[in-house]
């Protein structure tokens, strides 16, 4: 059931940009993603209103992947960056690469993995369903043990010559396997990975906080963060029932619904959402707000699949600069996760 936003502030939005690390392209400090929504949940009417919403709102990167529903979510998104006839360089759009369009375990071997031929025939790929002459980000969606990282930075440096991506990243690689990458890069005056695409949230911190701190500054990794509201866990929805429209209700998502709905989660967001109603901002957007007062987030990717989802979570932008340290100071003491960082 959509919970009552009376006790709401009106806030309006208000973008700000930030590098995506060191590079120095202005990515939207919220962005809009389409996984799980675009093609499975919603189709390409409720696309079209939620990025029109989002770019209108200043966003101005929009990410996806070969294997969101199959590749149909790469289609629905080209045909809203066609009609909508946005300036091409006023917008970044993404795909990732490595599960296949298949998924994983539907592909054939050549068709998955961060190998040349695949990396490469994706990033055709994408090209044709996004309708775009290049993919201004392009993400190993996941580390690859079976490949040398050799041929995954030669190919992602290569495709940069070739002006079919602008700058190349990973999704879920840990620090060392991003700074082996950087390594090769080094060695052979090769164009590393500018960017990282972790999970984070308030549920969620040691990669974003502990294991990456070093590497902001070494290489100057850059951050799309995922999952800010932890699939809609911290909008408080899933509190006292699951409701029948919501991601965590879909079958096919009973291992995310397995790892996410958890009591200890549920105390936590019922204590947060009485902060959130003192400070006149609803629970999302305080949970939103939070992961970009992190100033090693470049840009904090929001999912939605309803409008007045996205006209909420777009408030976030403003909302931050209410979140002073003593609100902060009271969130960590109801949160009690703190990741600790090595005493050296
Ligand atoms: P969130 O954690 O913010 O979850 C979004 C979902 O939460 C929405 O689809 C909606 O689901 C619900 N929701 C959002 N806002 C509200 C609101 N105000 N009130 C109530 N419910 C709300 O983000 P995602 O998990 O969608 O991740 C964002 C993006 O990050 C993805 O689209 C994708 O681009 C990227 N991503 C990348 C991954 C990677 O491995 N690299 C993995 C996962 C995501 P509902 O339908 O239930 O209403």
């Amino acid at each position: 059931m959509r919970q009552s936003t009376a006790f709401l502030t009106k806030i309006e939005s208000k973008m700000e940009y930030r590098n995506l690390g060191r590079s120095g392209l202005q990515v939207s400090e919220l962005s809009f993603g389409s996984w799980i929504t675009f093609g499975t949940q919603i189709g390409q009417k409720q696309a079209t209103e939620l990025m029109t919403m989002a770019y209108d709102h200043g966003v101005n990167f929009f990410d996806n992947a070969e294997v969101y529903a199959s590749g149909e979510s790469e289609v629905l998104m080209g045909k809203v960056l066609k009609d909508r006839g946005w300036s091409r360089d006023s917008f970044a759009v993404s795909s990732k690469a490595y599960f296949g369009i298949k998924g994983l375990k539907d592909s054939k071997p050549m068709q998955k993995g961060n190998t040349r031929k695949h990396l490469t025939e994706a990033c055709h790929q994408a090209l044709e369903r996004l309708q775009v002459d290049y993919l201004d980000l392009f993400f190993c969606h996941r580390p690859d043990k079976k490949t040398p990282i050799e041929e995954t930075v030669w190919t992602m440096h290569n495709l940069i010559q070739q002006g079919k991506i602008l700058y190349w990243g990973t999704s879920e690689w840990s620090a060392q396997e991003i700074m082996e990458a950087h390594m090769v890069a080094r060695q052979n005056h090769l164009i590393g990975p500018t960017m990282e695409q972790p999970q984070y949230n308030m549920l969620v911190r040691e990669k974003v906080e502990v294991e990456f701190s070093q590497i902001y500054k070494t290489v100057g990794l850059g951050t799309t963060t995922w999952s800010p509201l932890a699939s809609g866990v911290l909008t408080g929805k899933y509190n006292d029932t699951t409701p029948e429209d919501a991601r965590l209700n879909l079958s096919e998502l009973k291992w995310l619904a397995d790892k996410n709905l958890q009591q200890e989660y549920f105390d936590k967001v019922s204590k947060l959402t009485e902060l959130a109603q003192e400070l006149g901002m609803s629970m999302p957007v305080m949970a939103i707000a939070w992961t970009l007062k992190n100033p090693n987030v470049s840009t904090a990717i929001l999912g939605a699949s309803k409008t007045h989802q996205l006209e909420e979570n777009l408030m976030a932008s403003r909302a931050k600069h209410k979140l002073n340290q003593e609100v902060m100071d009271k969130i960590e003491a109801i949160l009690e996760n703190k990741p600790e960082h090595p005493p050296f």
